[in-house]
């Protein structure tokens, strides 16, 4: 078994306001101190870490959220140097943050480059304020415009995420918002369709959604526009123009290490040939005072380590989302377990024409994209 690459990811859990299909862990923020409070306990967490990958390089940081843009540059900043104090991070490191275009001016865009982030992902969601609306998002079309267009002067790599398959939302609606978004011409775009999550606003009042046939016209005509435009579709909703995956993100679907900071994050490590999960409780004033009155193991909601028996459903579960080949090699290095035991399932499916299989390289074909589910069954 190998020891994987290692990303850092920070959730910063606050938000202006909860939008109605989000299933993210966010508050809405309240008050300066909290976040001053935050970042304190946020400091104190990764302060903790410094000696568990003491012999590890990070190779990427992610500030995802909530709204990390909610955070001024000199806060981020402050998140940043605690960063730089307890861990090795490597020279060339991808360091992504989220942003949300209510919620950033242009000084700001440009000083949280000068701080060292060196990748923003906006959230854009849509370029029509009709959908921006029902979506209940805070901002508007010319605002995420101008934000992508800011952002395109100072920042080389950027992401710019959009939702289709909106509420009302006609064939001709999502591919102008798909186009209309192209033409911003970022280095990868998050494509995906709206999906109704436990838990929120929209799945305690269910909003019409475009009918089966609607929504596969919109994805054979998104991907048709993507690739003719450049972009290399990698992952389910990732696509990317060449050289620009999100290496955070390719890390977690290789089955990667990381290491999550802050109300809510999550971890994968291996330590001593065994994978732990941890998860963290989604409770920022809990998550606060458990870390500034000394107690950090009740920040907790799991700490555990991952079965045997488990591991290679948590593997493909990642590993199925990337249209890359995998590897049996890399299968083994990352699992620590033999390949020959699930031989018999890939047969299966090569025989079914999901996936071809060539010396030890395993290719997911078109057909095989649409029945991941149905093949991760198999390792429950
Ligand atoms: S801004 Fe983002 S994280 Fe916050 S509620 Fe909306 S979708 Fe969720």
């Amino acid at each position: 078994m190998i020891i994987p690459k290692l990303g850092l990811y920070i959730h910063i859990p606050f938000c202006i306001r909860k939008c109605p299909y989000c299933d993210f862990f966010s508050e809405k923020i309240s008050s300066k101190e909290i976040v001053d409070k935050y970042v304190e306990a946020l400091i104190h967490e990764l302060s903790l870490y410094s000696e568990l990958t003491s012999n590890r390089l990070v190779e990427t940081i992610y500030i995802g959220g909530g709204t990390p843009t909610l955070f001024s540059p000199k806060k981020i900043d402050q998140i940043l140097n605690a960063v730089n104090k307890f861990f090795t991070i490597s020279a060339d490191a991808e360091i992504s943050m989220e942003a949300n275009p209510g919620t950033v001016s242009s000084d700001d865009i440009r000083n949280y480059r000068e701080i060292g982030i060196n990748r923003l992902s906006i959230g854009i969601q849509s370029l029509n304020d009709k959908f921006l609306k029902i979506l209940h998002r805070i901002h508007t079309r010319k605002e995420a415009i101008k934000v992508a267009e800011t952002v395109s002067k100072y920042y080389d790599n950027f992401n710019l995420d959009l939702m289709h398959s909106l509420p009302g939302q006609t064939y001709a609606d999502a591919i102008n918002d798909l186009k209309e978004l192209i033409s911003l011409n970022p280095r990868h775009i998050s494509w995906y369709q709206l999906t109704i999550e436990e838990g929120t606003a929209y799945a305690e009042s269910i909003p019409s959604l475009p009918d089966e046939d609607v929504i596969d016209s919109i994805y054979i005509e998104g991907y048709d526009l993507l690739k003719s435009s450049g972009y290399h579709h990698y992952e389910v909703s990732a696509f990317a123009q060449k050289e620009y995956q999100c290496k955070h993100n390719v890390n977690y679907w290789t089955f990667g290490d990381y290491l999550g900071a802050g109300a809510g994050a999550h971890s994968k490590l291996t330590i001593n040939n065994k994978i732990r999960r941890q998860s963290r409780i989604e409770n920022t004033c809990t998550y606060i005072n458990n870390l500034l009155e000394n107690q950090p193991q009740e920040i907790y909601l799991s700490n555990e380590i991952i079965p045997e028996q488990n591991i290679p459903f948590e593997y493909f579960l990642n590993r199925l989302r990337l249209f890359t080949p995998l590897s049996i090699n890399e299968y083994e290095n990352y699992t620590g377990l033999s390949f020959n035991n699930i031989r018999y399932l890939f047969e299966k499916y090569s025989e079914d024409n999901l996936v071809t299989i060539e010396k030890d390289k395993i290719t997911i074909t078109e057909k095989g994209q649409l029945f991941i589910n149905q093949m991760l069954e198999d390792f429950l």
